[in-house]
Parts: structure tokens; C-alpha cells; sequence
């Protein structure tokens, strides 16, 4: 068919926001034809744009040159519809849609542009096939849970930025092509041209410079940065993803704090949740002890020690190790499960770490009927509750440190409780349907919208906390050594200081974690800016001086000219919208993102280049696959 101009025509409205009101008003719609329904001498197409979608009535005696065109019309064309909003007939009103109530009575149809035929229509709403969308990501798009999506991340960054600029941050940017920084993943490298054989790194943060950026006086920075890590692919992670990055002067944890809970507390409101603050916090030991994560779920009940259960006979019958921590967990209301059923869940369970776990109640009440109903008595658990004991295998090899530092967690005991943390996760999200914990988060995501100006309370729906107090070193059992837990420019607590060297299992990293609804939203630290402690950490952590100098030496120059002391946070903003959309993948709030396995599947990439390129660039390639 052939195709119209746009000419001179203004479009006046978007479809979704004409109501009875504008009853009688004319307007001008361009959109994307939704649908198309054919009753002979009437045509209708759902138009629709970003805002919604609005009916335009085709009337073969009132246009009969717009009806004709209407008749080639395919979903996906791209039209411009010209007339006047009426109010529908009153067995013709949709209540299932915002502008159910009218239709657009058309004086003049102008087709802009046709369309192929979709492998999938934008009105479907949930498409199964994850690739074919990544392909045809342009059409995904257009569904209106992706514009929703989108919509919101807008909101949201919006609500950051404003938040921060009014708390004084000033939002700098920080080069992308530069040198390789200490977040502990692959680095992305990027061959110079110019330098044979040398390379720059992307950025895996902004780390380095925002912290340049205090010793050089901004006193508060932030920057919604990109940040490049090579690691393989999760749900909740992408090779680049996008960090709300900020750092502050003169800063304590509790001045962080206080502004990353401000900004999010922004976030939320501008997805229609008002979240609670300030945010309550937890130890790293408790939050292990309490949930085997330090990213823990609140909504679901912890972890219960049950140790106390069991008789010396219990534990040597059952094989469990008396060393280390026993303890249950339930997951509300699950029922009764068959054997077959709770076989498999056995995969899920992590059983590489010297953990074990009882999952028949049944036959444990037979032979111990006194151990089990403690336990079921301990961890509070109901009749309809699935409950699971989780305790060290004596039988593994140890593979881990036992080794007792007063006052913290071995690492066997803290591989003992991440099984049972990680086993309780996997099976919550299983089970979601039977305990319905989650149902009060997807509740509120699914009602909350910004446009409507109402605000739900997101106290019940969303649970932040900081985790605070992590051990600063880790025994690394091979090399009888310690290891650092984070980034080496993250300072110890004051009070600890002393012990850096005399008692290293003792010292607290002054770092922080914010965790919400089993994800870990983001870290940060209060970091070293003195240089004496700066060489004592990087002592402690073996790292030589010309190591350090080649790896950092302009950093640890600038630490030299007056460095102020200073902290800050990164947190992700990928997974702060995600949870504010209710998706349950990064894939749903990034535009363009990759497969599972590092794939752009709509531009083709990764590609070879030509040889001409790599000739340039001084790269051979040694094997191609
Ligand atoms: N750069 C750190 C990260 O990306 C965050 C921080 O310490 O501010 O995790």
C-alpha cells in the first residue's frame, strides 16, 4: 500500500490519557496499531504509544478513503489518526482500560510506515521465549511492562540525582578507558593503538578516583556510573551494570548512612512506596548465625540453633559433628512433601562444604521423638511447616579452616551456616506459592504507581539492612595466611588499629553492606587515608612495594598530599529498579542487556574483527573457536 507523509500534522495528545472529559475535544493520535478488528463498514485499531493505548473507529460512510487504508493496515504500522473523542456507546465502555470509556470518531487516517510481520505482538503480555525477545529487543520494548519499567527507572534515577544534588553532592564523571582497579573481578581490557602491547582497563568502579576526587576537595561526589566486570552471568548480574557511586569527606559510617538512606528512601517514594527509615542494622556474625547470609531475607523466619536437641547419643547415631553448629530452618506452610518431592531439592543443597542436612521429620521422630519435637519446639515451627536441620558432616574432608579465633566464626562454622542459608533461599523461592511471604512485596510493586500520586507502605513489603562489623582479613587455610575480605583501601575500625599486626583475626573492617529481601543492594567503606596504615594493610595482605606501586603508585601518591579522611557506597541501581518493578531479572530493567552467556543477541556481540583491526591494534588472535 502506498504510505502518507506526516505533512504538517502536530499530534495533540498521547492515547492513553484521553478520558470522558475530553468528550467532543479533536485531537491528532500517532501510534503503533495494537490491534485491528474488522466488523465490515467499521474498522477499529488500537493505537497505541507509550501512554497507554486508545480505540479509533474506522466508519467506511464517514471516511471512506481512511476506511479503505484500514483495510491494509497490519498490527505494528506506524499511523497518524485525525479526528474527535466521543464517548462510547454505553455497551461498548471497557473498564479494564484507562480509555475505556471513549474512542477516537476518525476524520482522516495517514499511514506513516508499515510493518513486517513480529515474531511476537507487543499486546501479548508475558512472552515465553527469553531469546526471541533479546533478538527483537526493539519490539519487546514496546510492551507496556517494559515501558513501565523503564518508565520507572527513570523515576528512580531522577529521585537519586535530586536527592543527592540536595544533600550537596556534585555528580562527576570518571574516565571509562583507564587502568585496572582492585574490585576483585576480570578486568575488561581494551588494546591501545597507539601503545603496543598495552591496554587500558575498563573501570570494574569508580573506586580509585572517587576517592582521588576527596583528596582533591569536592568534598561530595557522586556519579550514576557504569561498571565492567568479566564474571559470569546471575538473574541479579550483568557484565556492565550501573552503580549509584557516591564518596563524602570527613565522613563516619553513620554519615553514609544517613545519606544513602535519604536518597533511597527518595528512590522508593518516587515508585510510590514510602520505605521506612532509618534502616536497622546487624553484625556480619549475627546476620550468618542468624540467616547464613550476609544478604539475609527478612521476610522468611532465620536460621534457630538447635544444638541443644540433641543428646551426644542423638549426634554419633546421626553422624553429626558436635563442633560445629546445628541448626533449622522452616519454610512456612509447605505441607506434607513425598519422598520424591524432597529428593528433589537435594541437588540445591551445597554439599561441598562440610555440611549435611535432615530433611525427613518423619523417620528423625521415630528413631530421636524426643530431639525432634525440640527442635520443632525450637524453631517455633507449625504443623503445615517444612523444617530442615542443617549441621556439620563429620565424614568431609576438612577443606576449611577450623581454626577458633576468639570471638569470631571459623570458617567451617560459617560454611555450616551458608549451606543452611543458601538451602533456605532456594527453597523459599520454591515454595513461595505455599508460605506467601513474597506476596506482600509483589502486592504492593503491582498496585504502587507513581502516576497515581498515592503512596503504599512499603514497611511490610521491603526489608533494608545494613550489615555491619565484617572481619577485615580471612584465614586463607592453604597458605596459613590472611587474606583481605574487601578492597585494600578499606580501613579498619579506629578501636582495632592496634591489632592489625598482633591480632589480625580480631579487627573489624569499617565496611558496610546494604541488604534488602535476600539481595545485596550495595557496599562501601570508610577507607584508609592515612599512608602509615595504608603500607601496614597492604603489609598485612602481602602485598610488596613494587607490587602496590605498579599497581596503584598514583593513588598512593595522591594519598600523599593531604587526604582528608573520607568514605562512601555503591549501590547498584540495576537491582534497586528490578525490585521496585517486581522483576526477577536484571534482563527486565536494562535495555540492550546480555544472554546468560555474555551474548548481545540483537547486535551480534561479541564479533570477530577484521584482520585490518587487529593489525592495528598489534593482536594476533591464537585461537579461534
Ligand atoms: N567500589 C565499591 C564497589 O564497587 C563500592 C565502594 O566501596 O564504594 O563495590
Amino acid at each position: 500500500m502506498s504510505l502518507d507523509f506526516l505533512g504538517s500534522l502536530e499530534r495533540t495528545n498521547l492515547c492513553g490519557e484521553l478520558r470522558a472529559a475530553d468528550a467532543g475535544q479533536p485531537v491528532v493520535l500517532m501510534g503503533w496499531v495494537n490491534r485491528r478488528r474488522d466488523h465490515g463498514n467499521l474498522i477499529f485499531l488500537d493505537l497505541r504509544d507509550r501512554s497507554g493505548i486508545a480505540q479509533i473507529v474506522l466508519d467506511k460512510e464517514l471516511i471512506p478513503d481512511g476506511h479503505a487504508k484500514g483495510e491494509h493496515v497490519r498490527p505494528e504500522y506506524v499511523v497518524a489518526a485525525v479526528g474527535k473523542v466521543r464517548l462510547r456507546d454505553q455497551d461498548a465502555i471497557n473498564p479494564k482500560m484507562a480509555t475505556g470509556e471513549i474512542e477516537i470518531e476518525a476524520t482522516e487516517l495517514r499511514v506513516l510506515n508499515d510493518a513486517r510481520l513480529a515474531p511476537f505482538s507487543p499486546a501479548e503480555e508475558a512472552i515465553q521465549n527469553e531469546e526471541t525477545r533479546l533478538k527483537y529487543r526493539y519490539i519487546d520494548l514496546r510492551r507496556a511492562e517494559m515501558q513501565r519499567n523503564f518508565w520507572l527507572r527513570h523515576e528512580i534515577t531522577r529521585a537519586i540525582r535530586e536527592s543527592l544534588s540536595r544533600q550537596g553532592f556534585l555528580e562527576i564523571e570518571t574516565p571509562i578507558l583507564t587502568k585496572s582497579t582492585p574490585e576483585g573481578a576480570r578486568d575488561f581490557l581494551v588494546p591501545s593503538r597507539v601503545h603496543p602491547g598495552e591496554f587500558y582497563a575498563l573501570p570494574q568502579s569508580p573506586q580509585i578516583f572517587k576517592q582521588i576526587l576527596m583528596i582533591s576537595g569536592f568534598d561530595r561526589y557522586f556519579q550514576i556510573a557504569r561498571c565492567f566486570r568479566d564474571e559470569d552471568q546471575r538473574a541479579d548480574r550483568q557484565l556492565e551494570f550501573t552503580q549509584v557511586d557516591l564518596e563524602m569527606s570527613f565522613a563516619r559510617q553513620e554519615s553514609v548512612f544517613a545519606v544513602v538512606e535519604q536518597f533511597l528512601v527518595a528512590a522508593f517514594a518516587a515508585a510510590g512506596i514510602a520505605l521506612p527509615a532509618p534502616f536497622p542494622k546487624m553484625t556480619y556474625d549475627e546476620a550468618i548465625r542468624q540467616f547464613g547470609s550476609d544478604k539475609p531475607d527478612l521476610r522468611l523466619p532465620g536460621l534457630t540453633d538447635v544444638r541443644a536437641a540433641f543428646s551426644d547419643e542423638a549426634m554419633g547415631t546421626l553422624q553429626i559433628d558436635p563442633a560445629l553448629p546445628v541448626v533449622a530452618f522452616r519454610i512456612p506452610n509447605v505441607g506434607e512433601l513425598s519422598r520424591k518431592e524432597r529428593e528433589e531439592n537435594h541437588p540445591i543443597f551445597d554439599a561441598t562444604k562440610g555440611a549435611k542436612f535432615i530433611d525427613d521429620f518423619k523417620r528423625l521422630a521415630k528413631s530421636f521423638p524426643e530431639a525432634a519435637n525440640k527442635v520443632r519446639e525450637l524453631s517455633g515451627a507449625a504443623e503445615a511447616d517444612f523444617v530442615i536441620i542443617v549441621a556439620g558432616d563429620p565424614a568431609h574432608p576438612i577443606k576449611a579452616s577450623d581454626t577458633k579465633f576468639p570471638g569470631r566464626l571459623s570458617e567451617r562454622e560459617i560454611n555450616v551456616y551458608s549451606a543452611a542459608g543458601n538451602f533456605r533461599s532456594e527453597l523459599a523461592k520454591k515454595y513461595s506459592d505455599k508460605h506467601k511471604a513474597f506476596e506482600v512485596t509483589e502486592q504492593i510493586v503491582a498496585q504502587a504507581d507513581p502516576r497515581s500520586g498515592r503512596s503504599f507502605d512499603g514497611a511490610a513489603a521491603f526489608h533494608p539492612l545494613w550489615i555491619v562489623d565484617f572481619p577485615m582479613f580471612e584465614y586463607h587455610l592453604a597458605g596459613g595466611n590472611w587474606v583481605p575480605a574487601h578492597h585494600p583501601f578499606t580501613a579498619p575500625h579506629e578501636a582495632d588499629m592496634a591489632n592489625l599486626v598482633r591480632d589480625p583475626a580480631s579487627v573489624r573492617a569499617n565496611c558496610y553492606d546494604l541488604a534488602m529481601n535476600g539481595l545485596e543492594l550495595g557496599s562501601g567503606s570508610i577507607r584508609i587515608h592515612r599512608k602509615d596504615v595504608q603500607q601496614q594493610i597492604f603489609a598485612s595482605l602481602g602485598i610488596g612495594d613494587d607490587e602496590a606501586r605498579a599497581r596503584f603508585g598514583f593513588f598512593l601518591d595522591a594519598l600523599e598530599y593531604g587526604t582528608p579522611p573520607h568514605g562512601g557506597i555503591a549501590l547498584g541501581l540495576d537491582r534497586i529498579v528490578m525490585l521496585l518493578a517486581g522483576a526477577n531479572s536484571l534482563r527486565e530493567v536494562i535495555t540492550f542487556p546480555k544472554t546468560a552467556k555474555a551474548i548481545d543477541l540483537m547486535a551480534d556481540a561479541p564479533t570477530t574483527v577484521s584482520e585490518q583491526q587487529l593489525k592495528e591494534l598489534h593482536i594476533r588472535v591464537a585461537a579461534k573457536s
